[in-house]
């Protein structure tokens, strides 16, 4: 089944790309997606019991990708689903059971039709994957710490068979001692574990070749239910403090899946500085782009300075420290996630810098995640829950509309009335249309996604401007990161060039004149050679 799918996809892959027909490209089947991740309580509540579920992604799916010319839809061909195994919290970051679908978003039914209407309409599908820790009240967990003897274990730190005289295989799976050290919580028998985010969450000791097997056949029950990846949650706290022992678990991981199916995909979370990053980044396909992230991130601050050069540079260089210590890294390029205020805020509101950061990331080598509702201009910042309030599809009815998680704000949930996916379907100027535009012109030209990137340098530093070659196809990229109109002269490395594609995230139109690129302040243009 899965070598059919898989033939399947290398069958539409390598079909001809041909939107603009300027020059037929041929792309092999990969890895290259503009995915986008959901909090599946917080999207679309199909039973209106309050709380999101799968068949509401199910049912949304066509606004996601309708499979066809997608033109109301959204276009991604990926979709990231936050945690939906049971777990005792709303977040599902702390599980309970790796092998089934928590029943406040359905059933494992429910998640296999998911999976096939995914597949149908080209979408990869992959799913959180927690394995720094389980829920406490994970069964491993809750047996460990019954075999658990208070007894006294001499000078040094008690060995597990000290702990567990049972000789119970369980106790090895955490990090039990009988002293209170840095990050432990007590257990009811007097002994401390250790819960890097807190008592829920007991970490796994990821070292036990035990949990390994535990892990392997977790992976491979979620890829025979059609998954085409993961996303791997709290990779920088596997081994605390320690990149090599992280980076030769996420080696052995992709060792393992890729072993059931070569093309299945794994990006990592190390939320971490980039030198850090680079160290984990040896085995896996990708891992998300932090520093260009985030409301002190490269790509918010170049937009605050109206600064482009600098930024062009970052992604130059970024890229090619990516591909040298892994030739195979897939970029993850994202503003903000679940855990991160909602982009929309930190750019002040302004629309134009809204779209314009969009069209920027969305335009970086690698794959791209949009955080739902981020793409309609959603907001939320502060605590967590209020970065997770239900997905607006319509402000005027609440149909299907889930509740907030309990904790969130009130008048952070009340800001997003009024913003709205149906009202934005009708405004050609809305974000959600500059968003379905801009994935729109990504996709017709592979290169953008796949292709290596050399910086070119302007006199205008406003401008961030990059070719990106793969194979035989280019695509100059020309963005224009400041409010103000800017000329390009096409001469010199822009001789022969032609405008194929443009967004004007300020208004306006990006245009020719004589030989003379002429942009509005915010937009971008596409260039490829005639
Ligand atoms: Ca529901």
């Amino acid at each position: 089944m899965t070598k059919i799918i898989a033939l399947l996809i290398g069958l539409i892959m390598t079909a001809s790309v041909c939107v603009s027909c300027e020059k037929v490209i041929t792309v092999i089947g990969d890895k290259y997606r503009n995915f986008y991740e959901i909090y599946v309580g917080g999207f679309y509540d199909s039973d209106g019991d309050g709380m999101g579920d799968l068949r509401g992604v199910i049912r949304k799916l066509d606004y996601l990708n309708d499979g066809g010319e997608n033109k109301n839809s959204l276009g991604v061909d990926g979709l990231w689903l936050m945690p939906v195994m049971p777990s005792p919290s709303y977040h599902k970051y702390d599980v309970t059971d790796y092998y089934a679908i928590d029943s406040a978003y359905g059933g494992m039914a429910d998640f296999e039709e998911l999976a096939a209407q995914c597949d149908k309409r080209g979408i990869m599908l992959i799913i959180d994957l927690v394995l720094n820790h389980t829920s406490n009240q994970h069964p491993w967990f809750l047996s460990a710490t019954a075999s658990l003897k208070h007894q006294p274990c001499g000078q040094d730190t008690c060995v597990y068979d000290d702990l567990c005289p049972d000789h119970n295989p369980y106790c090895r799976y955490y990090y039990f001692s009988d002293e209170k050290l840095p990050d432990y919580y007590e257990t009811s028998g007097g002994y401390y574990y250790l819960g890097t985010f807190g008592g829920h969450m007991p970490d796994l000791d990821l070292s036990n070749p035990v949990v390994r097997i535990e892990i392997a056949d977790i992976a491979r029950f979620w890829l025979g239910k059609g998954v085409g990846g993961f996303r791997l949650d709290a990779a920088l706290h596997y081994f605390e403090g320690n990149a090599a022992k992280n980076a030769e678990f996420l080696s052995w991981f992709t060792t393992i899946v890729e072993s059931e199916n070569p093309d299945v995909y794994l990006v990592a979370e190390v939320w971490a500085d980039g030198g850090t990053l680079l160290q984990h980044y040896g085995g896996v396909d990708s891992m998300f782009n932090f520093p260009f992230a985030q409301s002190q991130g490269y790509i918010a601050a170049a937009l605050r300075q109206g600064q482009g050069q600098i930024l062009s540079k970052r992604i130059e260089s970024w890229q090619s420290q990516l591909l040298e210590v892994n030739p195979n890294a897939i970029d993850a390029a994202f503003v903000s996630n679940h855990d991160i205020s909602r982009s929309a805020g930190f750019f002040g509101g302004d629309t134009r810098v809204i779209k314009m950061a969009a069209a920027v990331y969305l335009f970086m080598p690698g794959n791209t995640f949009i955080y739902y509702g981020e793409e309609i201009g959603m907001t939320g910042s502060g605590k967590d829950e209020n970065k997770r309030l239900p997905m607006m599809f319509s402000s005027k009815d609440a149909a299907g509309r889930p509740d907030p998680p309990n904790d969130a704000d009130p008048d952070q949930v009340l800001r997003n009335l009024g913003i709205d996916v149906n009202e934005q379907l009708k405004d050609k100027q809305s974000i959600l249309r500059f968003y379905m535009e801009a994935i729109k012109l990504k996709n017709r030209y592979p290169e953008i996604a796949r292709g290596v990137v050399a910086s070119i340098e302007t006199d205008n530093p406003a401008l961030c401007v990059f070719v990106t070659a793969y194979g035989e196809e280019a695509a100059y990229i020309i963005h224009n990161m400041s409010g103000e109109n800017a000329t390009v002269s096409l001469t010199g490395e822009f001789a022969g060039l032609k405008l194929s594609g443009s967004l004007a995230a300020g208004g306006g139109k990006v245009k020719t004149a004589g030989s003379h690129l002429v942009m509005p302040g915010y937009s971008t243009a596409v260039l490829k050679k005639r």
